[in-house]
């Protein structure tokens, strides 16, 4: 607003001063109570002034949580490529370039760690890839806990190698449980370690649209394995849905692999330029785990 809208009423004012005859005095009384009224005028148009100010602050902030609001379905939904497995982590050095050459990323879930593969994972955490926990012994982790007690499981398959990477400067905040067995009481216990935790839904699931129904902490990933990678139906399918829902759709595979798969659990390049070719027709970003809300 705009405060050369009050000039004519001040310069009213102005000129009522300094008159001397009846006739102008009759004129300045006249004017006086012009220019008290007009001065009224003008305490109301400043109070308006002020409300509206007000106004458009309030107007400001509501802008402000719009674009909160926005942003964080807009994402437009992202992608999470995961992959799992220690043994797996050759695979992923020799074809991280593919991933930066595509603007994609990766966050790699390793199970049994060893000093082995620190520096090989220290470089791939240096180039914008998330380093994962996925236990010490990739052990079935329902089967361990039903033995011998949720807090022995925890203590050693969990906290003792994941306090190792931490030390060894890896920034480790996201695991993935091995066969994809798991339970609610196993989930929770990894919350005061972890920010998320990731399952993953079997062949068998009939829809993915469990795949993106995520609480924020427990996400489930659909396989692109060899094992079951059927794009157009399924993968490409949770791609556009996660797109237009707004949320993150997390895929998971397991070592990467040049040509005709020799396992089920390999990731072809093959399936990774689809993946990575779709995503740009549709618009859709990468992420790792650590970055999704
Ligand atoms: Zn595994």
């Amino acid at each position: 607003m705009s405060t050369f809208k009050y000039l004519p009423l001040a310069i009213a004012i102005v000129t009522s001063v300094g008159c001397s005859s009846d006739k102008v005095k009759e004129v300045e009384v006249i004017k006086e109570v012009e220019v008290i009224k007009e001065v009224e005028v003008i305490k109301e148009v400043e109070v308006i002034k002020e409300v509206e100010v007000i106004k458009e602050v309030e107007v400001i902030k509501e802008v402000e949580v719009m674009k909160e609001v926005i942003s964080g379905r807009a994402n437009q939904g992202g992608v999470v490529l995961t992959f799992d497995d220690g043994h797996c982590v050759d695979s992923w050095v020799e074809h991280a370039h593919l991933f930066e050459e595509h603007g994609a990323t990766a966050t790699l879930y390793v199970s049994k760690y060893n000093s082995d593969m620190t520096a090989n994972l220290l470089d791939l955490q240096s180039r914008g890839f998330e380093i994962a926990h996925h236990t010490t012994y990739h052990a079935n982790a329902v089967e361990w806990a039903e033995k011998e007690g949720v807090e022995s499981w925890l203590s050693g398959a969990v906290l003792n190698s994941l306090t190792t990477m931490r030390n060894d400067g890896l920034n480790v905040t996201a695991f993935a449980f091995p066969f994809g067995a798991y339970n609610l009481e196993l989930s929770e216990a990894l919350s005061a370690e972890f920010t998320s935790v990731r399952g993953y839904l079997t062949p068998k699931t009939e829809s993915l649209r469990f795949a993106t129904q995520s609480d924020g902490y427990f996400y489930n990933g659909i396989g692109i394995d060899s094992a079951y990678f059927e794009p157009q139906e399924r993968v490409f399918g949770a791609m556009e849905r996660a797109m237009k829902t707004g949320r993150d759709l997390v895929l998971v595979g397991h070592c990467i692999v040049e040509g005709e798969v020799t396992d089920r659990w390999q990731t072809p390049t093959s399936t990774l330029l689809k993946i990575f070719e779709h995503a740009k027709k549709i618009g859709m970003e990468f992420k790792t785990m650590n970055q999704l809300k």
